[in-house]
C-alpha cells in the first residue's frame, strides 16, 4: 500500500484516515509505529501513531502528544493532525538533517481520531452528534422531533413551516436566514424551524423535540475534575472514563511518562485554550503563567487568540467545567496540554467576536445575519429552500447551510490553512519539550575516582512538565544510578541518587528572569550533580532518568592515572 501525504485538499472519511495510518507505517518503517490502543464502542480499532526513529526504547524519549476527533462533527482537526503527520514524516521520508535529528532522541504520538465511531456517522451524513455511538440508557423513553435526513440528499438540513405560534421570520433579502419574530409582525408571517427530522413516539399532537440519541460528550468524560454533568442535553457519562474511547486514551498517555506538552484538536471559534479551567484551580499561579506564556509563544504568526476558559471561554463562571482532556492532561499528569480550537467561521464572515460564547448563548441578529450572509454568497455550502411533503406534518419546505462545512469546519478550500495553522501551534509545543543533557568528570582522589554527573536541562518546560507534575506520580523523579564492572565498586554513598527536577527556560521568562531591570537566576534552577566515589577500574555505566525529558545512558572508562579536574 503507497502512503499519499495529507495536505488538506478535501476532508477524508474514516476509511482514509484509517488508510493513511496502515500505510504511512508500512511506508516509513523506520520512523513511524501504529499501534492499536484500545477499541471504540462499535469495536473499531483506536489508533496511535509513533514518529520517532524505531528501535532502542521509543517510551524512554521525550515526547510531544497530539490527539483530535473527541468530538464527532470536528473533521477540521482529524484532517490538521493528519496534516502535521504527514509534514513531519515527508521531512522524515527526504532525510532532513534536523528532523531526522530530532526524531531519532524525541517521539510525537499522534491519536488521530479519537472517536471513530461518531466520526464516521457524521462523514456519512447522520444527524450531528457529540461524540460517540454510546446508547440512551436502557429502557429510556424518548419522544419527540428526531433529527433524520428526510429527503435522502445526504444532509441533515433545516426545516420549516408556517404557523402562527412560529418564533422566527422570513428574512426577505436573505433567503436562508430566518430572524427573530417581533411583536409587530404579522402572525401569517410566522415560522416555525427546526432540523429536518420526523417525529419518534408522537402522540400526533406536540411539537417537541426528542432528547438527544447519542449524548455522551467524550470531553466531559475525563478523570480531571469528573463529577457528573449536563448540559445541552448532553451528559459526561456515568463515571469518569466509563467511554471506551476516553479510557483508552487516558491509558495511552499514562504508559508514556516522557511526555512533556500535548495538544487536542477540536473546533471552532479559532483560540487556543490553556488554564485555568476553574477558579480553583490545582495549578498554581506559575504553572497558570507558564502555559499562557508557552500558548502565546505557541500561536505566533497564526490568527488564534491565547483564550481562558475561566473567564473567558466558559457558559457560566460559577459552574466548573469537568472532565475535560486538556485540563486532565494538566491537572493530573502535570502536562501542559492544551485544547486548539480550529476554524473561526464569524472571522471568515468579516466579524470579531470576542467572547465566541457569549454569542452562543444571545446571538445578535445582525451579526448572525452577517454571519448568513457571508456563508449565502459562497453558494455551494447552502442549499435554498425547497417544499416537501412530510409524513408527519404535511407541506414543509427543507434547506440550509451546510452546517459541518460552514460552522462547525471550513469550507474545504480554507482546510489547508487551517491545518497548517494549527500545524505551527504543534510544532512550537514540540518544542518546548524538556531537553536534558548529562555529562560527566572524573579525578583522582587518593587511590579512588571521584565520577561526577551533571545534568542539565536545556528546554523551555521543566523535566516535571509543570511544576506540579513534580508533585504527581504521573513520571518519575530524577535519578543517577551508577552500574560498575567487574573490577570497581562504589565506595562511598550509594550508587544510585535521586535529584528534585529541573527548571526549564521557559519558567525563568514567567519568574526569575520576568524583568530585564531585576534579573536573577531561579530558585531551583536547571541543573543539578551527583558525585560518586568508586574504586577499581574499567568500564562503568550511567544510567539517569530526567521525568518527561526521559531517560538516557553514558559510559566512560574509569581513569588510572592522576587528573584534576
Ligand atoms: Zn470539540
Amino acid at each position: 500500500m503507497t502512503w499519499t501525504p495529507y495536505h488538506g485538499d478535501s476532508y477524508l472519511d474514516l476509511s482514509a484516515v484509517d488508510a493513511f495510518c496502515t500505510s504511512l507505517a508500512a511506508a516509513l518503517p523506520g520512523w513511524v509505529t501504529l499501534t492499536e490502543v484500545g477499541r471504540s464502542r462499535h469495536d473499531r480499532p483506536l489508533w496511535l501513531l509513533t514518529l520517532s526513529r524505531t528501535g532502542g526504547v521509543l517510551s524512554e524519549r521525550p515526547a510531544f502528544w497530539l490527539d483530535a476527533g473527541t468530538h464527532a462533527a470536528e473533521l477540521t482537526g482529524v484532517m490538521a493532525a493528519l496534516y502535521a503527520v504527514s509534514r513531519w514524516a515527508e521531512a522524515l521520508a527526504a532525510g532532513d538533517a534536523t528532523t531526522c535529528a530530532w526524531f531519532s532522541t524525541h517521539a510525537v504520538y499522534v491519536m488521530p481520531c479519537i472517536s471513530p465511531d461518531g466520526f464516521d456517522a457524521m462523514c456519512s451524513g447522520a444527524p450531528f452528534l457529540r461524540s460517540t455511538l454510546r446508547p440512551p440508557k436502557p429502557g429510556a423513553v424518548r419522544s419527540g422531533l428526531e433529527p433524520r435526513d428526510m429527503d435522502g440528499d445526504g444532509a441533515v438540513r433545516w426545516m420549516r413551516w408556517r404557523h402562527p405560534a412560529g418564533p422566527f421570520v422570513a428574512d426577505p433579502d436573505l433567503p436562508l436566514y430566518m430572524r427573530p419574530r417581533t411583536l409587530d409582525d404579522d402572525p401569517g408571517d410566522a415560522w416555525f424551524v427546526c432540523d429536518e427530522g420526523e417525529f419518534i413516539a408522537w402522540d400526533g399532537v406536540a411539537w417537541k423535540r426528542a432528547s438527544r440519541e447519542f449524548s455522551v460528550d467524550l470531553n466531559r468524560n475525563f478523570p480531571g475534575s469528573w463529577a457528573p454533568f449536563s448540559m445541552f442535553d448532553m451528559d459526561g457519562g456515568a463515571f469518569a472514563m466509563s467511554e471506551p474511547e476516553s479510557r483508552a486514551v487516558v491509558d495511552a498517555f499514562a504508559a508514556r511518562p516522557t511526555i512533556g506538552s500535548g495538544l487536542s484538536h477540536h473546533t471552532y471559534t479559532g483560540c487556543l485554550l490553556t488554564q485555568p479551567y476553574r477558579l480553583d484551580s490545582p495549578l498554581s499561579q506559575a504553572d497558570q503563567d507558564l502555559m499562557h506564556h508557552l500558548a502565546t509563544g505557541a500561536v505566533e504568526g497564526t490568527s488564534y487568540p491565547v483564550t481562558k476558559v475561566v473567564p473567558d471561554f466558559t457558559y457560566d463562571p460559577k459552574r466548573a467545567i469537568v472532565g475535560v482532556w486538556a485540563d486532565t492532561m494538566a491537572t493530573l499528569f502535570g502536562v501542559p496540554g492544551y485544547t486548539l480550537e480550529l476554524w473561526n467561521p464569524f472571522a471568515a464572515a468579516g466579524l470579531q467576536i470576542d467572547k465566541p460564547l457569549d454569542f452562543f448563548m444571545k446571538p445578535d441578529p445582525v451579526r448572525m445575519r452577517q454571519l448568513f450572509a457571508h456563508f449565502f454568497s459562497e453558494g455551494e455550502s447552502t442549499t435554498a429552500w425547497r417544499a416537501f411533503d412530510h409524513p408527519q406534518l404535511g407541506p414543509v419546505e427543507l434547506g440550509g447551510i451546510d452546517y459541518l462545512r460552514t460552522i462547525r469546519n471550513p469550507p474545504e478550500s480554507l482546510l489547508a490553512g487551517e491545518c497548517e495553522a494549527g500545524f505551527r501551534v504543534a510544532e512550537r509545543l514540540r518544542r518546548a519539550l524538556p531537553e536534558v543533557r548529562a555529562s560527566v568528570r572524573q579525578w583522582r582522589h587518593g587511590d579512588a575516582t571521584v565520577v561526577e554527573v551533571a545534568l542539565e536541562n536545556v528546554g523551555y518546560l521543566p523535566t516535571s512538565g509543570l511544576a506540579l507534575g513534580a508533585q504527581l506520580q504521573a513520571t518519575p523523579a530524577l535519578s543517577v544510578t551508577v552500574r560498575c564492572g567487574e573490577g570497581a565498586s562504589v565506595v562511598s554513598g550509594t550508587s544510585a541518587v535521586e535529584l528534585g527536577h529541573l527548571e526549564g527556560w521557559g519558567q525563568a521568562l514567567v519568574g526569575s528572569a520576568r524583568s530585564a531591570i531585576y534579573p536573577s537566576l531561579p530558585v531551583q534552577g536547571h541543573r543539578a550533580g551527583a558525585r560518586f566515589v568508586i574504586e577499581g577500574a574499567g568500564p562503568v555505566v550511567i544510567d539517569w532518568i530526567a521525568g518527561r525529558a526521559g531517560h538516557g545512558t553514558l559510559t566512560l572508562d574509569l581513569a588510572t592515572e592522576e587528573a584534576h579536574p
